[in-house]
């Protein structure tokens, strides 16, 4: 995996992430808000419910005090006058009608029922009038006026209890006047229908835990609301008691939760709106880190291909300086050591000797005539002559002397810890040698000889000059002595 699809993957798994992590952040942080709302909207609602209930029972309480607080009343029921009877409900049903009421039943102070009116709803229900009247007025018995629900043959019913008095209200009461209006549900759902989708009456057994909703009203001293919110709607069921809080039935109302599922919908649209955001802050960063691989890349190419130009650069420089070193200490023409380079190392030599109190000594040879062997053969082979001595000198000295041209024909060699006899045997060897040797040019053979000084050092104060120089007398010696010998410190 290259390195910008590493970026790549890295970014995408944290965008992943994060837009995760964000959006359930921001799910948990609104969502609360929208239910907070829809649970105070639902409660509103609720409240609704239970106001046009209350005032139901309002209404009743009023339309029934007009007829309770009125003399003509009071007389009716003192005197028995039927012009009353004939006066108000003439048309039995069609008063109430009017009225918005279901029935008035006329009771004495003995609980006596003086008379009773309904109306064609409640002819249509079929229900048990004598049954109903006589448990309203056990139920009601020991109360002057109350206001209340109440259930009877699984129907829920306003009932308004009130007493009959003078308009002046000095005289004592004669008996009470019950006014019934039936919960009529189809009309409670239609007024509702902008907050509540469907209402249901279940005749349940109360709930025992605490209601999430507590109403009281003037006439309802009690609406205990269980809310439940499921994902698509909520369900409320809500209790309603009689005046004596005894429970009387639920209503089961269903609608959508309409703000949660639209705060769902912001939110998704919130987190849409983010994650292409994120996005596209994610592109950018992802392109810059791209650039930016891309440029590193790019000089690390670069620093390895000068990295690798320097690495050879030092390399030649080294065999070149290797070269050069040699150059700087080799006798071009013959590959020995050159002036510089004996001294350089014969010095050593000397102070080595010094300092382990050693032997030292010193070959100075020079090659005879050579002038002439150039003037007779050219140039040419005067090279190849000194070339071919160098081959027979190197062939018969030790690694450890040192052996340099001094200049022109002349060389010198260093020895370090060798013994008189050695050194002259040695010197002998290198004359002789050169002297029987035989150098082929071009078909002719070419013979030399060579003269040599041969001297050691005396004691440590003598310097390399000092010895090199008895050592080029003693050569000037052999010459002047008839050439091709070794002349040596006596
Ligand atoms: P002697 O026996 O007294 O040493 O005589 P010689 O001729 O060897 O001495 P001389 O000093 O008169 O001549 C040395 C000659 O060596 C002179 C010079 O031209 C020659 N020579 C010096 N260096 C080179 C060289 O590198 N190559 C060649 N071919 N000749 C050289
Ligand atoms: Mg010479
Ligand atoms: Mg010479």
């Amino acid at each position: 995996m290259g390195k910008t699809s590493k970026t790549l993957f890295s970014l995408i798994s944290i965008y992943l992430l994060l837009g995760v992590f964000l959006g359930s952040l921001s799910y948990k942080f609104f969502i609360d808000d929208f239910i907070f709302l829809e649970k105070n909207q639902n409660k509103d609602n609720i409240t609704s419910l239970a106001n046009i209930l209350n005032e139901d029972l309002i209404d009743l309480e009023k339309i029934t005090n007009d007829y309770s607080k009125w003399d003509e009343t009071y007389n009716f029921i003192e005197n028995g006058n039927d012009i009353y009877i004939y006066d108000n409900f003439r048309e039995d049903a069609q008063t109430l009608e009017d009225l918005g009421i279901d029935a008035f039943i006329y009771v004495d102070k003995n609980d006596n029922i003086i008379f009773s009116t309904y109306n064609k709803r409640i002819n249509y229900f079929n229900i048990d009038k004598t049954k109903l009247e006589k448990d309203l007025l056990v139920d009601l018995e020991n109360v002057d006026e109350v206001s209340t629900l109440y259930m009877f043959e699984n129907k829920l019913f306003y009932v308004f209890k009130s007493k009959i008095l003078r308009s002046d209200f000095l005289g004592k009461y004669r008996g009470y006047i019950l006014s019934i209006k039936h919960v009529d549900l189809d009309y409670l759902k239609q007024i509702t229908s902008s907050i509540f989708d469907n209402i249901v009456l279940k005749n349940i057994d109360k709930v025992a835990s605490k209601p999430d909703v507590k109403i009281r009203l003037k006439h309802l001293k009690d609406v205990n609301a269980y809310v439940n919110i499921y994902d698509n709607q909520i369900i409320n069921k809500v209790e309603f008691f009689n005046y004596k809080n005894q429970y009387l039935t639920t209503f089961v109302t269903t609608n959508k939760n309409s703000i949660i599922l639209q705060g769902k919908h912001t939110i998704k649209i919130f987190n849409f709106i983010g994650a292409i955001i994120l996005l596209i802050v994610f592109i950018v960063i992802f392109q810059k880190q791209r650039l930016i691989i891309e440029q590193n890349e790019l000089l690390n190419e670069k620093v390895n291909k000068r990295t690798k130009q320097l690495t050879r650069a030092y390399r030649s420089l080294k065999v070149k300086n290797k070269e050069l070193y040699k150059l700087a200490h080799t006798d071009f023409l013959t590959s020995i050591r050159n002036r510089a380079n004996f001294f350089e190392n014969s010095i050593k030599l000397l102070k080595k000797s010094n300092n382990e109190n050693k032997k030292f000594s010193v070959l100075m040879i020079d090659i005879d005539h050579f002038k002439k062997i150039n003037d007779t053969y050219g140039h040419d082979t005067g090279d190849k002559v000194l070339i071919e001595f160098c081959n027979i000198v190197n062939d018969i000295i030790q690694k450890d002397m040192i052996f340099g041209r001094l200049g022109g024909e002349e060389f010198a060699i260093t020895i370090f810890n060798k013994e008189q006899s050695s050194i002259y045997k040695l010197s002998e060897k290198i004359r002789d040698k050169c002297a029987t040797s035989q150098i082929k040019v071009e078909d002719i053979n070419i013979q030399f000889t060579i003269s040599m000084g041969v001297v050691f050092k005396e004691n440590e104060n003598e310097s390399i000059d000092e010895i090199l120089h008895k050592a080029d007398q003693l050569l000037y010696k052999a010459k002047n002595s008839g050439r091709n010998r070794v002349v040596r410190a006596v």
